[in-house]
C-alpha cells in the first residue's frame, strides 16, 4: 500500500485524468485541499472512504494520517489541485513518506496554465512570436531566488504565466514594464478557470490593474501576458505553424514545392 499523490486538475471534475480518477475510486482514505479541490470531485470516492480536509491541518499531521493509513493497509489519496509539481507543497510530504518507508506515486493533473490557456482560446507559443512558456509567481511572503526576479524572466519576451501572484499586480506590471515590455502588452486573466464562475478578463499590461479591481479579482487567478495572448492573432494569417504548412516536409509528410 502507498499514497497516491493524484492532480485533481483546475476546478472542473472532468478535467481530472482517467487514472487519477481510478486512485481516487479505489482509495480507502482521501485527503484533500478543500478549499481548491472541487467537492464533487470528491464526492466520486468509494462510498465508506475516510474523507480529510487537509487545509487546517499542519504539515505533520497530514502526514501523520497518511502514514498510519498506510501501515494499517490502507489505501491512501492525496488530491492536489491542478498539477501537483506546480507550487504544491509536496516535496515536504515526500520526504516525511520517505523517512518513514512508506512509497508513493504521482498522478499528473491538468495545471491551471493550461486551463487558463483555453479559457482564452490561446496558444501559448505561437511561431515565430515566442516558443517559450515560463511558469513563475512575483515575489510575496516567499522570497524568489534573486537570479529569478521577474524583470530578468521578462527580459525573453517569452510567454509569462503567472501564478500566485493575483494581489501583487502593482509589482507585476512595474518589473515588466522595467524589463522594457510595452504598455499595449495583450494580458489575459482568468479567475477560477472552469469552475462555473469563472472570469476571463482580457486586458492590456497598462489596464492590467485596474480591470482586475474592476472584476473584483484578488485570489486564484492565473495572469498569462505576452504577444502570445493577442485576440488579433485569431484573425491573422501570419504566425502559422511549420507543422500544416504544405511546403514543410517533416517525419509525418513530404512538402509539396509552391
Ligand atoms: N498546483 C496548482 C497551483 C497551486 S498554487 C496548479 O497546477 O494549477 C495556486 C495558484 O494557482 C493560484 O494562486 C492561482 O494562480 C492558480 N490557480 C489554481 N487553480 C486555478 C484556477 N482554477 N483558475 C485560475 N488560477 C488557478
Amino acid at each position: 500500500m502507498k499514497v497516491t499523490i493524484i492532480g485533481a486538475g483546475p476546478g472542473d471534475p472532468d478535467l481530472i485524468t482517467v487514472k487519477g480518477l481510478r486512485a481516487l475510486q479505489e482509495a480507502d482514505v482521501v485527503m484533500y485541499t478543500d478549499s481548491l479541490v472541487n467537492d464533487e470531485l470528491i464526492a466520486r470516492a468509494k462510498p465508506g472512504a475516510t474523507i480529510h480536509k487537509s487545509a487546517g491541518m499542519a504539515l505533520d499531521e497530514m502526514v501523520g494520517i497518511m502514514i498510519e493509513a498506510v501501515r494499517e493497509g490502507k489505501s491512501v489519496a492525496r488530491v492536489h489541485t491542478g498539477d501537483p509539481s506546480m507550487y504544491g507543497a509536496i516535496l515536504e510530504q515526500i520526504a516525511l513518506l520517505k523517512k518513514a518507508g512508506i512509497g508513493y506515486e504521482i498522478i499528473p493533473g491538468v495545471s491551471s496554465v493550461f486551463a487558463a490557456a483555453a479559457a482564452l482560446g490561446a496558444e501559448l507559443t505561437v511561431p515565430e512570436l515566442t516558443q517559450t512558456v515560463i511558469l513563475t509567481r512575483v515575489e510575496g511572503r516567499t522570497p524568489m531566488p534573486e537570479r529569478e526576479q521577474l524583470r530578468d524572466l521578462a527580459a525573453h519576451h517569452s510567454t509569462l504565466a503567472l501564478y500566485l501572484s493575483a494581489t501583487l499586480v502593482k509589482k507585476v506590471v512595474n518589473e515588466l514594464l522595467e524589463a522594457g515590455w510595452s504598455e499595449n502588452t495583450p494580458v489575459g486573466v482568468v479567475q477560477r478557470a472552469s469552475w462555473p464562475d469563472e472570469i476571463r478578463v482580457r486586458t492590456t499590461l497598462a489596464r492590467l490593474e485596474e480591470d482586475m479591481k474592476a472584476h473584483g479579482i484578488r485570489s486564484h487567478a492565473m495572469i498569462l501576458a505576452g504577444w502570445a495572448l493577442d485576440p488579433a492573432l485569431h484573425d491573422s494569417d501570419g504566425h502559422r505553424s511549420k507543422l500544416y504548412d504544405k511546403t514543410f516536409t517533416h517525419r509525418f509528410r513530404r512538402g509539396v514545392k509552391e
